[in-house]
């Protein structure tokens, strides 16, 4: 007879399967380019299944091109394996690019690291985070950063963060997010005049990937042309009223804003389905396993 754990085995590879096999996202088209630089629209914040998230690595990467996205930052929470995971499974893709990270997540304060391989230790404060997101080469950017989180961004922490989420997807539900989100903005650049303007939607289970999206100005359309144009605050985001914010001097290189399609959100598949069901199997049947070793 067939075990519970072959076939939740099974339906985690035929859902995979489906899924690949179903995606019918349009083939990328190349990055704008715009004064010199590469226009790259970059969702720096979204969660992904195999964790936090409700989309697998593979359906959120098709998404995240369905919706115009050159490249996404797969963040979860204090976990960077899904987003090594999400970019070893599109490693022969065209686009978009994944971005590695995760979202550092204390009990104060929110970071997503992006450009980071190793997980960073959340135990202690924004300031020692943030050095070791740069210690591994990666950016720091405070997420949704609103009224709850702003005592742990003391000035030391200001003075390194590269970047602030100024759109979020909580903007467009909570004109108070929209509000401090902009305090905390023009509050940290005073202390860090570069501090680039990113655009995030945080997406778990509502809205989809590029919901808010950060327009990045790169000498290189590349993981590190991306990371360092954010060090060097040449990013630009639209707020819930269609108003830019970032480095002035870019906005008359903008694209238009995506805001049309904000009331549309993506259904996972049947291979989604059949690939939850199987993962939630397989672990069912590893803890029955378990008990039955331990009585
Ligand atoms: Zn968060
Ligand atoms: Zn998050």
């Amino acid at each position: 007879m067939i075990s519970l754990r072959r076939l939740a085995l099974a339906l985690l590879i035929v859902g995979v399967a489906v899924d690949v096999l179903a995606d019918r996202a349009p083939p990328p088209s190349p990055p704008a380019q715009r004064g010199g630089y590469f226009v790259l629209a970059v969702d720096f914040h979204v969660h992904s299944f195999l964790g936090d998230g409700a989309l697998p690595p593979w359906f959120l990467v098709g998404e995240a091109r369905r919706r115009g996205l050159d490249a996404l930052a797969i963040t979860n929470h204090n976990r960077t394996w899904p987003s090594r995971l999400a970019r070893w499974l599109t490693r022969d893709d065209t686009g978009p690019i994944v971005l590695v990270g995760e979202e550092v997540t204390a009990r104060g304060f929110h970071i997503a690291a992006v450009g980071v391989e190793q997980p960073v230790d959340w135990t202690h404060s924004a300031s020692a985070a943030i050095d070791a997101i740069h210690a591994q080469g990666g950016v720091a950017i405070a997420a949704h950063p609103s009224l709850t989180f702003w005592p742990a961004f003391d000035e030391a922490a200001l003075r390194k963060l590269d970047g602030a989420e100024r759109a979020h997807a909580g903007i467009h539900q909570s004109w108070g997010d929209d509000h401090q989100l902009a305090i905390f903005y023009t509050s940290a650049r005073a202390y860090q005049p570069r501090l680039a303007a990113i655009g995030s939607s945080d997406f778990h289970t509502v809205g989809y990937p590029g919901f808010c999206r950060t327009y990045v100005f790169a000498h290189e359309a590349s993981a590190r042309g991306i990371l360092d144009a954010v060090r060097a605050g040449h990013t630009v985001v639209y707020d819930r009223h269609g108003q830019p914010h970032g480095d002035a001097a870019l906005f008359p290189l903008l694209p238009a804003d995506n805001r049309a399609e904000l009331g549309t959100a993506p259904r996972p598949g049947l291979g989604s389905w059949c690939a939850w069901f199987g993962l939630l199997a397989l672990v069912l049947a590893g803890r029955g396993r378990g008990r039955d070793r331990h009585p």
